[in-house]
């Protein structure tokens, strides 16, 4: 990067690029000369400058060959991740949908379904708050 003239009465530095990464380059320096916040991206960990409000978790690259961005994927990866991980609602997940199932069949009516729906939550709810072991909230689910 080099100072010199741009008009008669502009100096200013004047950036010769050789590629993209020193455009790259340029923007990262003149960002932490401007003191932007940066933020490694919790999808893909690459960092990124917080211009917009502060809340920002994902970098908005592409991410997928479809074109979306980590901004894109990020809220719905952190939810696959975090049901994945949440045993009591995995549980209920399945007997859920095997439950549906049933209605469709025509073996129970959507009135019981929706009763047992609300038990089930219920009973998630205090698995949730260890008033009840996940073994116990399984078993439940079974019998039920
Ligand atoms: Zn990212």
């Amino acid at each position: 990067m080099i100072c010199e003239p741009v008009s008669s009465s502009v100096f200013t530095e004047v950036l010769y690029a050789d590629g993209i990464y020193d455009v790259l380059d340029y923007c990262v320096r003149a960002c932490i000369m401007e003191e932007y916040p940066a933020r490694r991206c919790k999808n893909c960990g690459k960092w990124f400058i917080l211009t917009g409000h502060q809340g920002l978790e994902y970098c908005n690259r592409p991410f997928d060959d479809k074109g979306h961005t980590c901004r894109d994927v990020g809220a719905g990866l952190t939810w696959e991740k975090r049901s994945r991980d949440d045993k009591p609602f995995m549980a209920y997940r399945k007997e859920y949908k095997k439950r549906f199932a049933r209605i469709r069949a025509g073996r129970i009516s959507n009135e019981e379904f929706l009763a047992w729906g609300k038990r089930a939550r219920a009973q998630k709810r205090a698995c949730d708050k260890d008033k009840i072991t996940l073994d116990e909230f399984i078993e439940w689910l079974e019998n039920s």
